[in-house]
Formats: C-alpha cells, sequence, structure tokens
C-alpha cells in the first residue's frame, strides 16, 4: 500500500500532441515543493504559501540553466479535497510536445518520479477516496463510444454499483453473524433468526446478485460494443448500407496501432449502443476483390462477429453466391437486411432458410428503412431495462466476481438445507461476502490492483 510520505509522482496528463493547453500533473506530499523550485512568479508569489485551489501565473524555468522553459499557469491543490487525496500540483503548460517533455523532466530532475499507468486513479483508490470499481469506472468514462455508454461509466464512478455492492454485503453480513453466533452458542435458537428466515435472506440477495449478473450482456455491449459484420455477395450495397448507417451516427473511428488498415471499425451508434462494424476496409475494397478473397474475408468477419448484417439485394434474383454466404454464416445471430427496395424485381424471393429471421427491407440509397433496422437491431439484442435503471454490470471481473458469489450462497444454502455442520455454510456465507469485496475492492490483491490499473494511460 502506498503511505502518506510515498514518493511524489508526475506525468503528461493531456493527449500527446499539438493543443492549446497541455498539462504536466504532480501528486504526493513532495508536489508543490518540487513545482516551486523552478516556478518563477512576476509577483514573487512562493507556491509554498498559497491557499489551496488557486492558480497563479509565471514561468517555468530552469534553475540550473537560468533559462525560461514555458509561460504557465500553476494550480495547487492541497490535500485532502483532491484527485488522489494528496498534494496535486497542475502545470498549465503550451501543449508543445518539447514544452511538456522538458517541464516534465525538470519535475522529475527535482524529486518526482514519473508515474505509472493510472497511477494517479490508484492513488485515488488507495487514498479511499473513490472504492475499485469506481476507480475502474474513470477508464470508462474516458473510452466510452457513446452517450449512453458515458453515462453508466459516470454513474459507476459516482458510486452507483458500489453502493448495491455494499447493501448486499451488509446484508449477507447479517446472514453470516447470526449463523455464527449460532456456532458460538449451539444450544439456542439462531438468535432471532428463524431457518426459513435465513434461508430466505440468502435467497434474496442471490436474487440481486444473479440480477446483476443478467445484466452483464447489455453492459458489455454499452462498454465494447456489438461486433457487427455486414456480409453479402458484391454490389448488394454493402458498402452503401455501412455509408448509411455511419452518415449521421458514426461514434468513433479507431485504427488498431500495429495493424493494416485491413481491420479498421468503426463504431455506430444504434440508440446509445454502440455497434463495432468489423473489417471496414474489406466492405469498402469488395468490388476489387476477386471472389475467392472476398469470401475469405467474409468468413472472417462472421467468425468475430456477434451479430450478422445479411445483406441481399432485391432487384435481382438470389443466387448461388448469396446461398454460399447464407450456409456460412448458420448458427450466428442474424438479421436480414433486404436492400434496394426502390428497384425491388419481382423474380426476388427470400430463401426459405431465412424466413423465421428478423429482417428489413431498405434502401441504402434512399435512406428508406435505416431508422427501422436500427430500432430491429437495438430490439433484438438489448432490453435497454439495465441502462434505463443505471445498474449495469459492465466489466468481466465484476461478473466473474458476482457469479462466484452466487455459487458460493447457492453452496451456503445447499449445505444448510442438508443440516451439513453449521461451520460449512458460515464458511460458504463467508467466501461470498469475499467475492462481493472483491468488486469494490474491499478485499483485493496487489496483483488485481496491477491489472486493472495496468489497462489505463500514464498521466490518469
Ligand atoms: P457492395 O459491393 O455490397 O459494397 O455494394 P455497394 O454499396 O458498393 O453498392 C453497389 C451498387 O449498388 C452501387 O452502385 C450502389 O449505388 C448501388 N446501391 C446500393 N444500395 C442501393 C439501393 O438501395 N438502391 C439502389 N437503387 N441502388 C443501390
Amino acid at each position: 500500500m502506498i503511505s502518506s510520505e510515498s514518493d511524489t509522482i508526475a506525468a503528461i496528463s493531456t493527449p500527446l500532441g499539438e493543443g492549446g493547453i497541455g498539462i504536466i500533473r504532480l501528486s504526493g506530499s513532495e508536489a508543490i515543493s518540487i513545482v516551486s523550485k523552478i516556478f518563477h512568479s512576476l509577483r514573487g508569489i512562493n507556491l509554498s504559501d498559497v491557499k489551496t485551489h488557486t492558480i497563479h501565473y509565471g514561468f517555468i524555468i530552469d534553475p540550473a540553466t537560468g533559462e525560461k522553459i514555458d509561460e504557465v499557469l500553476v494550480t495547487v491543490m492541497r490535500a485532502p479535497h483532491t484527485y488522489t487525496r494528496e498534494d496535486v500540483v497542475e502545470i498549465n503548460c503550451h501543449a508543445g510536445f518539447i514544452t511538456l517533455k522538458r517541464v516534465l523532466d525538470l519535475v522529475i530532475e527535482y524529486g518526482a518520479r514519473l508515474a505509472e499507468p493510472g497511477e494517479f486513479t490508484k492513488r485515488a483508490f488507495l487514498g479511499g477516496r473513490i472504492d475499485l470499481s469506481q476507480a475502474e469506472s474513470v477508464i470508462d468514462l474516458i473510452r466510452a463510444k457513446t452517450e449512453q455508454a458515458q453515462k453508466i461509466a459516470l454513474e459507476h464512478l459516482s458510486g452507483r454499483l458500489s453502493q448495491k455492492i455494499n447493501e448486499l454485503r451488509d446484508s449477507l453480513m447479517m446472514v453470516c453473524a447470526h449463523v455464527e453466533a449460532y456456532i458460538d452458542f449451539p444450544e439456542e435458537e439462531i438468535d432471532g433468526m428463524t431457518a426459513e428466515e435465513i434461508i430466505g435472506e440468502i435467497s434474496r440477495i442471490k436474487n440481486e446478485i444473479k440480477y446483476l449478473i443478467d445484466g452483464y450482456e447489455e453492459g458489455k455491449i454499452y462498454r465494447e460494443g456489438l461486433t457487427t459484420a455486414i456480409v453479402g455477395k458484391p454490389n448488394v450495397g454493402k458498402s452503401s448500407l455501412l455509408n448509411a448507417l455511419l452518415m449521421k451516427d458514426r461514434a468513433i473511428v479507431t485504427e488498431i496501432p500495429g495493424t493494416t488498415r485491413d481491420i479498421i471499425e468503426e463504431y455506430v451508434n444504434i440508440k446509445g449502443m454502440p455497434l463495432k462494424i468489423v473489417d471496414t476496409a474489406g466492405i469498402r475494397q469488395a468490388h476489387d476483390l476477386v471472389e475467392a478473397e472476398g469470401i475469405k474475408r467474409t468468413l472472417r468477419a462472421v467468425e468475430v462477429a456477434e451479430l450478422v448484417l445479411l445483406v441481399l439485394d432485391s432487384s435481382r434474383p438470389i443466387n448461388s453466391l448469396d446461398e454460399e454466404i447464407i450456409n456460412r454464416i448458420s448458427g450466428k445471430k442474424v438479421i436480414v437486411v433486404i436492400n434496394k427496395k426502390d428497384i425491388k424485381n419481382k423474380e426476388f424471393q427470400l430463401p426459405e432458410s431465412l424466413e423465421d429471421k428478423p429482417m428489413v427491407e431498405i434502401s441504402a440509397l434512399t435512406g428508406e428503412g435505416i431508422e427501422e433496422l436500427k430500432e430491429l437491431i437495438f430490439n433484438t439484442t438489448i432490453t435497454g431495462r439495465y441502462a434505463q435503471e443505471g445498474l449495469v454490470v459492465t466489466k468481466l471481473r465484476h461478473k466473474q466476481a458476482l457469479d462466484k458469489a452466487l455459487d458460493a450462497l447457492n453452496n451456503a444454502i445447499n449445505s444448510f438445507k442438508e443440516n451439513e455442520p453449521i461451520e460449512i455454510t458460515a464458511m460458504f456465507l463467508r467466501d461470498g461476502l469475499s467475492f462481493l469485496g472483491q468488486i469494490v475492492g474491499a478485499v483485493t490483491t496487489e496483483e488485481i490492483l496491477d491489472l486493472i490499473f495496468s489497462e489505463f494511460c500514464i498521466g490518469k
């Protein structure tokens, strides 16, 4: 654990690149004294004497050479009302990389250490300002791809999930206390709680846990997006459909570092749910591809997809190439998109194997049916109920802990019903408590922490 007299950390907390302002952030007991060594105010202000939460104009000057490095505004925030609960200083520089790097080098030379990824947030957790699930939501807030996803992350950051988990822990603790009292004083009835009441209370807690687990599939979609492949033979209108979907509601464009343009992903915002369209490059290049290559790409996209949008061209009859693609996507969740409604041909007939699939007729060219398609995608994927209630589990780590807690409570009930030694029931209840505790970080290990915070960027 990092104590209050731990070292002072520093990092560039704004994205690298040209911009109006770039911020160097420091946190720790030496933060103010380090910056005061390199900060020069025209009015002779000494940062060590200023009030907390105040901003000061001046220059960063290299004390060794007297060279002016940048004109800055310095914010001084004293513990405990800060992000980390330690003293925090932020230096607002001009955002050129060289400037930021030189100022960072200086604060490090004068006693700060370069922060590890997520270390500011980790300190906020270790300092007790936020719990673990709140700390984890910071990264979700940063990476949110739709407003709805951002809202969910913010709910978590403000402690909505933590509060629920803590309520469940309190209830379970009560049951545990009653059961353990019975171990200590076996001749008495279980301290005011009948066997039925104990089972009833454990079952109630179990149901609440189950509700949280059930919401995870939706929560995950909000957080990560639903991986979607748009497939169909050449010229059916895949690329037109992609454009129509992206036209109003492009959420974000990401190029995964270190990969070719091949695997570009784009996100479409479907009523707040991010749809992650895979292989958009493949869709756009489809005309240039030989047939075999087209099929190969389709298969690759289908393999990773959680949802397949199968595009058919209603201006001509279905042919063997359509049939082949239809065969290849069997077993996947499919929405049939019948395109080119505006020039539909009488000869077009939907293959029997698709008759029970959700489908919609559209014209990617005129935009007709696009809204219906979006409704269909949303309604066949998500209830929206969990997000609306503001309590949705989005992280695998949390879901796994809930699964284990549920198992433990099932075991507790079974052992209790089967009259096994009461110690066994108590042990299972303790397990349940401990798994719930992992979510909020009441029970944690350095290993878990490292894993969680390594996901963050430096400076956060
Ligand atoms: P892809 O090969 O499946 O990506 O197909 P494209 O999106 O490139 O479309 C092939 C051709 O069909 C283009 O000339 C499009 O303008 C045209 N097209 C796409 N959708 C429609 C539509 O709904 N109606 C009409 N009339 N033409 C369309």
